[in-house]
């Protein structure tokens, strides 16, 4: 079994809910368990500041799948989540991505691991942070500038 960090995002519809719903998707992954679980923390957009205030939180799982397995399971709950009605593809309400996976570095196309902007945003490495400070401590140091 592997160990890997997912950050949760939601800004749009009630963030709270949407947060929650994905909690209960990937919950319902036979090959995943979630074994931690950080605060929510809301914070005020910055930048283009006419837009809801973000839901943020990250979870610690434990699973069976590889790293791009993984990646396919958090789109298809991203996808179930932004389907509107059946109708078409309305707005993604939910931002699931891999902060880490194990101690896995990788550089593909469709991932990045570490996710390469999780140094950078407080909103991911403070529930990081809740949950696995060795993570969060790893993500530093290996994005440091030489
Ligand atoms: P963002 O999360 O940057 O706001 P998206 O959720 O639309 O934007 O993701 C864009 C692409 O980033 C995805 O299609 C995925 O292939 C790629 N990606 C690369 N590394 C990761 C990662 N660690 N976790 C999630 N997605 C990743
Ligand atoms: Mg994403």
């Amino acid at each position: 079994m592997a160990k890997a960090w997912l950050s949760l995002g939601a800004n749009m519809g009630s963030p709270a809910r949407q947060v929650a719903r994905a909690l209960q998707l990937i919950g319902q992954n036979q090959n995943i368990r979630i074994t931690k679980k950080s605060s929510l923390i809301i914070t005020s957009p910055w930048g283009k500041t006419d837009q809801p205030d973000f839901h943020n939180m990250a979870i610690e799982i434990s699973t069976g799948l590889s790293p791009l397995q993984l990646l396919d399971a958090c789109q298809h709950m991203e996808n179930i989540m932004g389907r509107v009605r059946g109708e078409k593809w309305g707005p993604r309400l939910i931002d699931i991505d891999i902060i880490a996976f194990d101690r896995i570095r990788m550089h593909e196309p469709r991932l990045n691991l570490p996710h390469h902007h999780a140094h950078e945003r407080d909103f991911v490495l403070v529930p990081l942070r809740e949950i696995s400070p060795d993570t969060a401590d790893w993500i530093l140091q290996i994005k440091k500038p030489d």
